[in-house]
């Protein structure tokens, strides 16, 4: 896609370089954010950005743009590229500096950027179900934060793709946390549950927006801990994500989660996930 944004404009993608010493490229030292487009229109745009701020707060960033500014931004951003159904990635790192990994001492401006790609919706991963594999979560303990910083995640899920899965689940000690780029949920005996949102995993807007429409519908959820033998037995699991939207997953380390087809919960909260995507963005089917 041609256009990108480069610190504040949108400018032609050809014409960007990014310097050998952004500590993005060096230290991973930045946050970004992933955002989906339905029918050319951003879906909870103001969320993620307010979740870009907040990233970028917590590792001392400061983004010289309002949310406002941004989001007029990607909005032009998406109609001079022509994007219907895709993606915008933004990502701003600390910037520009002689390398060392101390920052108190300098005063860079972060370098801002975003780009847009297409992306179809998975149907056919969303109705027939998908398989994970689960694995120990070695991250830091700051998985709040949405950090360029991927090494474990990318392993994780390296790991998943190599034996033909979706998704690598992680897990500390006993407790399930998420998977690579998802929030994991179970259910078990029409409880919904899933992870709360602490350090130890990303509070995902799609996980906000599924337990605010549970909420809405009187639909019983719990964010609460649960462990990997609760995983593997649970009556049903299902993953959230931007991308992801709400998976079913039906096979875990080669083992059927109960009959091994997506399940009824799992259905229904497929469904109000697609009408809230509807009220925002129109008929996406
Ligand atoms: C981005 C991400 C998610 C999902 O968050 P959404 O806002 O729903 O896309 C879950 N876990 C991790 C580790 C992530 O990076």
């Amino acid at each position: 896609m041609k256009n990108i944004i480069f610190n504040g404009s949108m400018v032609d993608k050809s014409t960007v370089h990014i310097d050998i010493e952004d500590r993005g490229y060096q230290f991973g030292d930045g946050i970004y954010e992933v955002i989906r487009i339905y029918n050319g229109k951003l879906f909870t745009a103001d969320e993620h950005l307010e979740r870009l701020i907040k990233s970028a707060t917590a590792i001392e960033i400061n983004i010289p743009y309002s949310i406002k500014e941004i989001k007029n931004l990607l909005i032009k951003l998406i109609n001079e590229n022509n994007v219907t159904m895709g993606i915008v990635y933004i990502q701003v790192s600390r910037g520009v500096s002689p390398r060392k990994h101390s920052f108190t001492t300098i005063h860079t401006a972060p370098v801002f950027i975003a780009y847009t790609s297409e992306l179809k919706i998975p149907k056919d991963s969303l109705s027939c179900g998908v398989s994970a594999i689960t694995i120990e979560d070695i991250r830091w303990l700051r998985c709040d934060i949405k950090s360029l910083n991927l090494l474990p995640n990318v392993l994780a899920k390296q790991k998943a793709v190599a034996e033909n899965c979706f998704e690598a689940i992680q897990y500390r000690d006993d407790t399930v946390t998420e998977g690579s780029s998802s929030n994991v949920w179970i259910v078990k005996e029409g409880v919904i549950k899933t992870h709360p949102a602490n350090n130890f995993i990303l509070n995902g807007i799609t996980r906000q927006v599924i337990l605010s429409i549970c909420k809405e519908l009187g639909i019983k959820t719990i964010e609460e801990k649960f462990t990997t033998d609760e995983l593997l037995n649970a009556d049903e699991v299902f993953l959230t994500g931007t991308t992801t939207e709400v998976m079913p997953i039906i096979v875990i380390n080669n083992h059927k989660i109960s009959t091994g087809i997506p399940g009824p919960v799992t259905k229904n909260i497929q469904s109000l996930f697609t009408l809230k995507i509807e009220s925002i963005c129109g008929p996406i089917n």
